[in-house]
């Protein structure tokens, strides 16, 4: 294509010299323009990488995946590559959606299914990921252009769509459920909701109790400074109906609140920062390390990360929460008997011999009650010429102190005695 570009661009020159009338070369020059412009974004679209079958842990600079499959080396991922058996559905492309799809994107997830129904606008431009020449597109269609280029291994789903109407709402739960795992009812391992709104996040809630999913949720608030991540498993933690903000509760229409020519802050890092948390616990979540937070919160302004947990409500509005709920109480049988195995087989496994067979780093346990260890420990109490510690050390002051104090106090005794004697005789 480059070649034909390239002549096209020859046979207009030819044709600009031949040409007597200025005029006309004004408009040579125009579609010589054009053909230079459609020549460069040839060019960029074949600078595209070619898919990549494996993921390898070889570190070399044209490996997308050794930095990622470094995390196995270091023992803090058992098997990164199944990264690419999961499915994960982000709910609005937003300030946090976005991020949170590069990021998984990045870390070449297996599949993304992107559901929003808006059109990137300028006004977007204060957040991270959508450019300025997307403006006018779909937030997925532009999302997926973005996305496919920074890793064509990553299977792309758009769902340009509201899923707060009743058609919008069928075709999130078909899309859910189509490619359905193995003793699941879906064919995602997560949702995430990374939506600006209560009504959306109800609609999420109430699919993902609906087909017993496992959700996310993510947040940040109107002045642009907080933010919270939530882990919803139903039946198991509270769901968004469970305990519902005020405005759900007191059934007021959201969008009665909102005022003209008002509109909510937004900043691009509390926003990144939330997008960060929030794909952070799905990694851990989904690669099983760490610990995956129940609920996160962020303060920016006093940098601030409370935690807590949240059981679910057995009053709860949400019939298909009670029925999750109920299901739930019943296995619990199983799942102690389950809990039970697993804590018997890790403690005959540490029994079993050591539990690094390869010593890469000649890494030894050394006694810390050894002689040679406290005398290591002395040493280092000793000073340069000319210096002395004003305060003793902690050695001393656990081996004296009892015995001065007793002196002292029987000093004072006795002392006292005397005084008392003396005042007698007088
Ligand atoms: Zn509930």
């Amino acid at each position: 294509m480059e070649e034909e570009l390239r002549s096209l661009l020859q046979d207009l020159e030819t044709l600009k010299r031949s040409v007597p009338d200025p005029d006309q070369n004004d408009s040579i020059n125009k579609l010589q323009q054009r053909v230079d412009k459609i020549m460069s974004m040839s060019k960029l679209g074949s600078a595209r990488r070619s898919k990549v079958k494996d993921m390898s842990a070889e570190v070399v600079d044209s490996n997308p995946y050794s930095r990622l499959m470094a995390l196995q080396r270091m023992g803090i991922v058992q098997n990164y590559e199944r990264i690419r058996d999961f499915s994960v559905a982000i709910v609005g492309i937003g300030g946090v959606g976005s991020v949170a799809a590069e990021m998984l994107t990045r870390c070449g997830i297996g599949r993304l299914l992107l559901y929003d129904y808006d059109t990137v606008e300028l006004a977007n431009m204060n957040r991270l990921f959508f450019r300025p020449d997307q403006a006018g597109m779909t937030k997925t269609d532009a999302a997926v252009q973005t996305l496919s280029d920074i890793n064509p291994d990553v299977v792309l789903e758009s769902y340009s769509l509201n899923i707060t109407t009743v058609k919008g709402f069928e075709i999130f739960i078909e899309s859910l459920k189509r490619n359905q795992k193995q003793g699941a009812n879906t064919g995602v391992d997560l949702v995430l909701s990374c939506v600006d709104n209560y009504e959306a996040r109800m609609v999420v809630n109430q699919a993902c109790n609906e087909l017993n999913q496992t959700w996310m949720e993510s947040g940040v608030s109107e002045d642009a400074v907080s933010g919270h991540i939530q882990l919803l498993n139903p039946g198991e933690t509270a769901c968004f109906a469970c305990a519902p903000p005020l405005v759900v509760a007191s059934g007021v229409d959201e969008r009665t609140l909102k005022r003209e020519g008002v509109c909510a802050a937004s900043l691009p890092t509390t926003m990144g920062v939330v997008a960060g948390l929030l794909v952070q616990n799905t990694l851990k979540y989904l690669l099983k390390f760490g610990q995956v937070s129940p609920y996160l919160g962020y303060n920016s302004l006093k940098d601030y990360f409370p935690t807590m947990e949240m059981r679910p409500n057995p009053q709860c509005s949400n019939s298909a929460c009670l029925e999750r709920q109920k299901e739930y109480a019943q296995a619990k049988p199983a799942r102690d008997a389950l809990a039970k195995a697993k804590l018997e087989a890790e403690a005959s496994l540490s029994n079993e011999g050591p539990l690094h067979v390869d010593n890469e780093w000649n890494i030894s346990v050394v006694d810390i009650d050894s002689e040679k260890t406290s005398a290591a420990s002395r040493s280092s109490d000793a000073l340069p010429e000319g210096l002395m510690h004003e305060l003793p050390s902690s050695d001393r002051l656990q081996e004296s102190p009892l015995a001065q104090e007793t002196i002292t106090i029987s000093d004072d005794l006795e002392d006292l005695q005397r005084q008392l004697d003396a005042l007698n005789a007088a």
